[in-house]
């Protein structure tokens, strides 16, 4: 499960939120304020991602504040200020003002992901647009109940589930509500909630070994993959193997008591002795 929350209006409730212990993604535009709570928010793990600067249809229209001129502008501006306002090193990915789709492709040439508005879920292996991805829209008055019931929907289909929201008060969903939806995923024990970066990075990671090329050389199995553009550093994969020993650079991997190993996707390549694997 990933929640996000658009606008940069939730400081307020950021507390209530970072107590449940989750990762959270935040998209912002330049009025996010104040500075200090979405630079802790960073700090403590939470994705804070591109909204755009001022928040335009893709047309430049309906903006909030004064369109930067162009779209480009619009994303580099608010990247920008990301980085240099709340601390953070970079920002991977993104959500179209009002889910305009006129924003998909120059999000291609920026972003690694780009969350639509459209209802849905996302399965491993699926052929969902990583610039137009599903979400269930909390609709403002929604009680805890009604997000639990789509994660459990989501759960019981093994599928990532976006939640969107915005306001926190009255007007939006209530932090409480939102709390209280996530103690219930996290009381299922076997629920992962994270920002859309790490799922996002996980769900493409996977695909990017089922669609890994294996080429044979001496006895040894070399496995390799090619990740998408603007995709983060530092992301892993789960592998199981029915045999063999498993290496990145020379180095052996160690089996986790889970039943897998961690695969670093940034090599890119994955050396198997003597067998073949399983993904
Ligand atoms: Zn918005």
């Amino acid at each position: 499960m990933s929640y996000t929350f658009d606008d940069g209006t939730q400081a307020p409730y950021y507390q209530q939120l970072h107590a449940t212990g989750v990762r959270v993604t935040f998209f912002v535009n330049l009025n996010a304020s104040p500075v200090s709570t979405w630079t802790q928010a960073a700090r403590d793990g939470n994705e804070l991602a591109n909204h755009t600067a001022h928040h335009c249809f893709a047309n430049g229209k309906s903006c909030v504040g004064t369109y930067a001129g162009s779209l480009e502008a619009e994303y580099d501006l608010c990247t920008a200020y990301i980085k240099t306002a709340f601390g953070v090193s970079d920002v991977w990915t993104t959500a179209s003002p009002y889910g305009d789709t006129g924003w998909d492709n120059l999000a291609k040439t920026r972003f690694f992901l780009n969350r639509g508005v459209w209802p849905g879920r996302i399965a491993p292996n699926d052929n969902a647009d990583p610039y137009n991805l599903p979400i269930y829209g909390v609709p403002d008055g929604a009680s805890a109940g009604m997000i639990d019931a789509q994660i459990d929907a989501a759960r019981a289909a093994g599928t990532w589930q976006i939640f969107l929201m915005h306001l926190l008060d009255d007007r939006g969903v209530k932090a409480s509500e939102v709390v209280a939806s996530i103690h219930h995923a996290k009381s299922l024990g076997d629920v992962w909630i994270d920002s859309m970066v790490n799922i996002g990075a996980y769900w493409a990671g996977q695909k990017a070994l089922a669609n890994a090329t294996s080429t044979q050389s001496g006895t040894d199995t070399i496995v390799k993959w090619t990740l998408p553009a603007h995709f983060p550093t530092g992301k892993y994969v789960r592998v199981t193997v029915t045999g063999g020993t498993l290496k990145q650079g020379g180095r052996v991997l160690s089996w986790n008591g889970g039943g897998y190993y961690e695969v670093a996707l940034d090599p890119g390549s994955l050396t198997i002795s003597p067998n073949a694997m399983q993904r």
